[in-house]
């Protein structure tokens, strides 16, 4: 059974000397988890931009002004060869992202379907990442192959409301239910950097903390701040915030694959070192992160051989799923799901938003696409 944490608990872990914590976080790790290996995870954008979400991180809304190109639905084939590469290059996940607000029961979905098939069928483990879903299309997802569900909780639930006014944070915990439902392995985390303050980022662990049972996965990121969205200028967290939230993440959630993922190239080879000794457990590889840069392999091939880490194997932690067909039955009266917008507003996203559309006027550019579903969770 897994512990049930108080706040207060957490609080005081949160806080011990950064040296102490390291060290216990360290001793935790290797109760549950051999320290040489790391998962390590390719993501792949399969579907970029165009989303209605107002995220205030996000270089993908299409309500900022950022320099992401925005792409339809990458084909099968397309897929197939990036599986393959991030295969060859040691990794044993591939995380598929649409931008989607949320998933809906249509022919985008059906392909995102096969792709999860096709990726399934080369052995690699199937993450995606493609916004709200419901029961059903988690279970969809299940059958087709997927063998983990990405939506990130992203920070507190107070602090969510001062970056997101489209998505409510319940909607957030509803999804990772359906997806638990459904018999998903879940990955769920947030960005730290936001300009959150600590009580907000032991409230995010709480949250997730009290999922049960706990998610299998959590991202940590740094936020990487990207012109044009409303956080451009919030200055980056530190190593030791980072370390700090690593090293609290393993000792609350001691059996969770923690993952090092977006901020990695702004972290110096000795500071991921130190995040590794305190508990992290996975990194994201590849030279992007959806839209945000990322160490190249041969740089983090360098660095697992200066510290004797090695990549885990495919489907070291759970089965590898076996395919349904009836995942392929779209269901003839699809849910109506009432996701929420609570529609508040937020100053710095609105700001970022006019600020996108005098510059559109300047440029002569056309107003982005918006699709009619959306979001990557990135995260
Ligand atoms: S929902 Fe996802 S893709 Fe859309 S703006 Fe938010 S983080 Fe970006």
């Amino acid at each position: 059974m897994e512990k049930i944490w108080k706040l207060e608990e957490i609080r005081n872990i949160y806080n011990k000397p950064l040296i102490e914590l390291v060290f216990e976080a360290a001793t935790v790790h290797r109760e549950y988890h051999d320290p040489r290996e790391v998962q390590v995870s390719t993501l792949l954008s399969i579907k970029t931009g165009g989303c209605p979400e107002d995220c205030g991180y996000c270089p993908q809304a299409a309500r900022y002004h950022t320099d992401i190109e925005a792409n339809d639905l990458m084909s099968l084939e397309q897929v197939k060869t990036a599986a393959k590469d991030a295969q060859e290059s040691g990794s044993s996940r591939l995380c598929m992202g649409a931008a989607w607000r949320n998933v809906k029961d249509d022919d985008d979905f059906d392909h995102v379907l096969e792709l999860v098939r096709a990726v399934n069928e080369l052995g690699l483990e199937v993450c995606a990442t493609l916004g709200m879903v419901t029961e059903n299309q988690a279970k969809r997802l299940a059958k087709a192959g997927l063998y983990a569900y990405n939506h990130n909780l992203d920070s507190s639930e107070e602090y969510y409301k001062e970056v997101i006014s489209t998505r409510g944070y319940q909607d957030r915990l509803d999804t990772l239910e359906n997806a638990r439902n459904a018999k998903l392995t879940l990955c769920s985390g947030g960005i730290i950097g936001m300009g959150e303050n600590a009580e907000d980022r032991i409230g995010l662990l709480a949250a997730l903390a009290s999922i049960h049972p706990q998610p299998e996965s959590v991202p940590i990121n740094a936020l990487v701040a990207v012109e044009g969205t409303p956080l451009e200028d919030q200055k980056s967290a530190s190593i030791w915030e980072m370390v700090r939230m690593v090293a609290t993440t393993r000792i609350v959630m001691p059996k969770t694959t923690v993952r090092l993922s977006a901020g990695r190239t702004e972290m110096s080879p000795e500071g991921q070192a130190l995040c590794f000794m305190a508990g992290a457990s996975s990194i994201f590889a590849g030279d992007k992160l959806l839209t945000t840069p990322n160490p190249d392999c041969k740089t983090d091939q360098d660095l697992f051989d200066t510290l004797g880490l090695i990549p885990q194997k495919a489907y070291k932690k759970g089965d590898k799923p076996s395919i349904d067909e009836s995942y392929k039955e779209r269901p003839e009266n699809s849910e109506k799901t009432k996701w929420s917008r609570p529609g508040h507003t937020i100053e710095r996203n609105e700001e970022a938003k006019n600020k996108a559309k005098e510059a559109r006027k300047k440029d002569g550019f056309e107003p982005r696409k918006v699709s009619s579903v959306s979001s990557v969770d990135e995260s």
